[in-house]
């Protein structure tokens, strides 16, 4: 399980924009780094198209991982968005979970998007905390 994530204020920026233009759909992408740092966002079509789930679209998927190994990165992290919450990873995306990286989970709170990060692992999810430098 890793201990932490560290992303830029930037990453952050552009997850929150891309999770706000898909509402009401879920968002979804994916984190490329090392270790515990991000250094870039993919952005992934949600197949799914739908409020309550996501399936990333292969062909972007694909693309996305060509590019990680063309700039020496590796996959850090997934994130998805919950536009009508829950504010933790779902059953579903416990039992979807693919990667052995830490899961983003951005859900609009009252007024406005928060993000969590989940090691899921064994059937279950457990925290990750996230550090945004600023
Ligand atoms: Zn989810």
């Amino acid at each position: 399980m890793q201990r932490q994530l560290i992303l830029s204020r930037q990453h952050w920026q552009e997850m929150r924009a891309h999770v706000d233009r898909q509402v009401p759909l879920e968002a979804c992408g994916l984190l490329a780094g090392h270790g515990d740092r991000v250094e870039h966002v993919l952005l992934v079509r949600n197949q799914a198209q739908s409020p309550v789930r996501f399936v990333m679209d292969p062909y972007e998927q694909l693309q996305a991982f060509d590019w990680l190994d063309a700039h020496g990165l590796d996959l850090v992290g997934i994130f998805h968005s919950h536009p009508t919450g829950p504010d933790m990873a779902s059953a579903t995306d416990i039992a979807e979970a693919a990667y052995e990286v830490v899961h983003l989970i951005w859900s609009y709170g009252a007024s406005e998007w928060h993000v969590r990060g989940f090691w899921i692992e064994g059937g279950r999810a457990s925290e990750v905390p996230l550090q945004i430098l600023e």
